[in-house]
């Protein structure tokens, strides 16, 4: 499978009264073209600053201080400004939890459709209008709906424009942040169908995050856990549903106990995420681990690949020494 967006090391910080806020600390993954690819873990975890990190929506104090994202071998993170507009919405473009901020409250519909468009296409307002009815009638909108005004819209509506807009210019990477956790379990499922329909018909990779598990199971390929600004997972759906590797996972996954089940409190896992300004030594989740060892209290464990995916934890450490060993032979 082809590499369509290649995320290294990627540091991002803020500063806060009390201290440095590693909000995301060396998280590296890749997405192949064509892959729903999932982040997992809890609020606060990181998810969002990562995809704000990669879609370059940091707002300061928040600020990128160490890694590379790659998509389709462009570096983005050291763009201009105008560079990276000229990417965004054409080759990267991304949809949030709340529509309403991404539209315009006091534009109409059809013209913020056809403006998005016109930013980046060189045609006629005649033209982009035609494109904003095609794209209504892609994401199932009535054409009337064109000439209303945001808040006109029910909330399902209005992330059906906002999906709508994010694919007006056929990205190759659409990044998607909890897009239907504002919205009710009905308008939730026909969003997640539309969603998913649009990506077999255009082919396009996705970046989910979600809380919602079970969801992202359903959806993702491939998923990411994150914790405490780390990434500790990545593994297959099946390895997922088989059998977690890393401890966090495994209370991840417990919590949910079905996956169209209702979620519970995490049972799994007692305590709560560390402070991001002075996180535990070692591994991070040793506090809260049941099968921490000594080892992990002081070193921390770094992220190798197991299976399908990577794993940082020293339960996988004698797969993690004939790592270390292999790649120091290589070098
Ligand atoms: Fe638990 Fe140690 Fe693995 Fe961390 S490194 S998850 S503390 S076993
Ligand atoms: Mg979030």
């Amino acid at each position: 499978m082809m590499e369509l967006l290649k995320v290294s090391n990627l540091c991002i910080e803020y500063a806060s009264p009390r201290g440095i806020v590693k909000a995301a600390d060396g998280v590296s993954f890749a997405i192949n073209r064509g892959e729903i690819f999932g982040l997992a873990g809890e609020s606060g975890c990181g998810k969002s600053t990562t995809a704000y990190g990669i879609s370059r929506l940091l707002r300061p104090p928040a600020r990128l201080s160490a890694g590379s994202v790659k998509l389709e071998d462009v570096e983005l993170t050291t763009l201009s400004d105008a560079e990276f507009d000229r990417l965004r919405w054409s080759k990267i473009s991304i949809v949030l939890q709340s529509a309403m901020n991404n539209l315009n409250p006091v534009m109409k519909i059809g013209d913020q459709l056809a403006d998005s468009i016109l930013t980046h296409e060189p045609m006629t307002k005649q033209q982009a209008l035609q494109r904003a009815r095609e794209l209504m009638q892609l994401v199932d909108l009535p054409m009337d709906r064109l000439g209303s005004f945001p808040h006109e819209l029910s909330g399902g509506m209005r992330q059906r424009v906002v999906i709508a807009m994010a694919l007006s210019l056929n990205p190759s990477l659409v990044i998607m942040d909890e897009p239907t956790t504002a919205l009710d379990v009905v308008v939730q499922k026909g969003i997640v169908s539309k969603i998913m329909e649009l990506q077999q018909t255009f082919g396009f990779s996705i970046l989910f995050i979600t809380h919602d598990l079970p969801l992202m199971l359903e959806m993702c390929s491939r998923i990411g856990i994150m914790y405490a600004g780390k990434l500790v997972e990545v593994a297959s759906r099946e390895e997922l549903l088989e059998g977690p590797r890393h401890p966090y996972t495994q209370g991840l996954l417990r919590s949910f106990p079905s996956v169209s089940g209702p979620r519970k409190r995490l049972a799994g896992i007692p305590g709560s995420p560390p402070d991001l300004i002075t996180p535990p030594a070692g591994c991070r989740f040793h506090p809260r681990c049941g099968q921490a060892k000594p080892r992990c209290i002081n070193a921390e464990p770094i992220a190798l690949p197991v299976g399908e995916g990577v794993v940082a934890c020293h339960l996988y450490g004698e797969e993690g020494t004939a790592y270390e060993q292999a790649s120091a032979a290589s070098e």
